[in-house]
């Protein structure tokens, strides 16, 4: 990329996230799970499934098995049933499991701190190593557990940020992910992953973008398109005729059809 398109999409994506800071403020991050190992089963609950049902797995899953140590033991089937609310339950336990079972073998415990301070690449692909852990995860878990600049992008972000022209329409979560990374400002990593999301859900919808009531129309070349290509309907200015009239003028039996349209529904309009 030239440096010159480096600086533009630094300075768009600043201006996205005063945009959207405008209309929704700059979310509070510590709503998220913190621990980075509890962060990474959760983001691993959270694979392919809603918000609230991944929250349902991963209650079920602490009432369940209350510590890491007990979780690490628990029976794939076990967790299995535990998670089941949250979708594609053999595929999550065995990635859960998995992975615990490679921190205590390399770490001796259930800690991921070792990551603190680490080069962002280098932890990054520490974690991506894990199957079924990809860059969107484990960049959520170096942003929420960590306070890394990275840059996390799902379904939402990567819907959003294709309209606004800042990747590619081919970009994949990963490749959208690692090339908006290094041109998000400093401190903005965080609001403006969350902020695109909630666009992304209230406005910015996969299908019928409420484009009119969009923060971002400004800077929107999907937005302006569609704008033009429907414009917002004119406004009848004629004075509003009462309904009376209107039944007179479509009345084709003079004062029949008034009457008729006047009757009760029922036995005496019958009669
Ligand atoms: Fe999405 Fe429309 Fe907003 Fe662009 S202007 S981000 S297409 S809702």
């Amino acid at each position: 990329m030239m440096a010159g398109t480096v600086r533009g999409l630094s300075a768009r994506l600043r201006e996205v996230c005063r945009l959207l800071a405008g209309r929704f403020g700059r979310p509070d991050l510590c709503a998220h799970e913190t621990d980075p190992v509890r962060n990474l089963v959760l983001t691993i609950l959270s694979q392919n499934t809603t918000d609230a049902n991944r929250d349902r797995a991963y209650d079920r899953l602490e009432e369940r098995f209350p510590t890491l140590p007990a979780l690490a033991a628990a029976r794939p089937s076990e967790l299995e049933e535990a998670i089941r609310v949250g979708g594609l339950a053999r595929a999550k336990a065995k990635a859960i499991l998995g992975a615990l079972a490679r921190i205590r073998e390399e770490r001796g415990g259930y800690s991921l701190d070792f990551l603190r301070g680490m080069p962002l690449p280098e932890a990054r692909a520490y974690l991506t190593s894990f199957p079924g852990v990809g860059v969107k995860t484990a960049n959520i878990l170096l942003l929420f557990s960590f306070g890394m600049p990275a840059f996390p992008v799902d379904t939402h972000v990567l819907r959003v940020t294709k309209r606004l022209g800042l990747v590619p329409a081919t970009s994949d979560l990963a490749k959208a992910a690692l090339s908006l990374e290094p041109h998000v400002g400093p401190g903005d990593h965080g609001p403006l992953h969350l902020n695109l999301i909630r666009l992304g859900r209230e406005v910015c919808r996969p299908r019928d973008p409420r484009c009119a009531e969009c923060p971002l129309l400004a800077v929107c070349p999907e937005g302006k398109r569609r704008k033009k290509a429907h414009p917002a309907p004119v406004r009848n200015t004629l004075p509003r005729v009462p309904r009376s009239v209107r039944l007179e003028g479509h009345a084709t039996g003079g004062s029949g059809g008034i009457a008729e349209a006047a009757q009760p529904k029922g036995k005496g309009r019958i009669a």
